[in-house]
């Protein structure tokens, strides 16, 4: 079994999660005591919360680099970026470091490919959903992607930060997330991409009929699959 390198914190509510789901997926896999070998390095969300709110892309993937140089130092055989968002940074992460690095939007849009989607909504925090960083790894794959307008990305973006990422859920924002996906339904969207690890603490497929794609879920699955191979 490989050593899976989780650079976690953002939030920390959802890097529970990944925990959680590695863990159990390699137990289910393999077994008995079986559980996954990892290595966190979890940093703390305030400092690259303050870096995305002014723009300072750089000193965020300096600061998630020297995790994934640290985890690589530590063993770590691969490393998994446990948020959508910072993937922004993501090519600066992978080229301080020899081993490989899994990436979400990549994995994401290949479980898609798999069922045979051509066009899903994204829901994620405003640098996801607005930004080309994400959505042009889905397209390049041929998926057409879906945001909703400007109002809802607010809706979606402030539940993200001001209550998911610190621990809240609130039925009323899982209302609106759902009469969002509704309106992106209507759209022609075939699925909708939960692009934030947090938005499954809210949402998930039991709350309704559209396809639903983790991508806690499916990265989470992604890395177990990849320490076992
Ligand atoms: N965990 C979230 C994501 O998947 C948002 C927090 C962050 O900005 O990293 O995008």
């Amino acid at each position: 079994m490989k050593t899976i390198g989780l650079i976690g914190g953002m939030s920390w509510e959802s890097t529970v999660t990944y925990y959680q789901l590695i863990n159990r997926l390699v137990k289910e896999k393999l077994g008995g005591f079986h559980s996954a070998k990892c290595l966190l390095a979890s940093v703390d969300f305030d400092e690259i919360e303050k870096c995305q709110m002014r723009g300072d892309w750089q000193k965020s993937g300096e600061i998630l680099s020297e995790c994934a140089k640290s985890l690589e130092k530590g063993g770590a055989d691969f490393i998994v970026l446990c948020t959508n968002t910072m993937h922004k940074v993501a090519d600066f992460i992978k080229d301080t470091v020899k081993i490989p690095f899994l990436h979400i939007a990549q994995a994401t849009a290949d479980r898609l490919k798999q069922t045979g989607i051509t066009k899903t909504a994204l829901l994620g925090t405003k640098f996801t959903m607005e930004e080309d960083f994400y959505k042009n790894v889905l397209e390049q794959r041929g998926i057409t992607v879906i945001v909703p307008d400007e109002c809802d990305r607010k809706i979606v973006n402030d539940v993200i930060y001001n209550e998911l990422c610190m621990g809240k859920i609130k039925e009323n924002s899982k209302k609106q997330f759902l009469s969002i996906i509704g309106k992106a339904q209507k759209d022609g969207a075939q699925s909708v991409i939960l692009g934030c690890t947090e938005i499954g603490l809210l949402i998930n497929q039991n709350d309704m009929c559209v396809k639903v794609f983790d991508t806690t879920q499916i990265h989470a699955e992604a890395a177990v699959q990849f320490a076992l191979k």
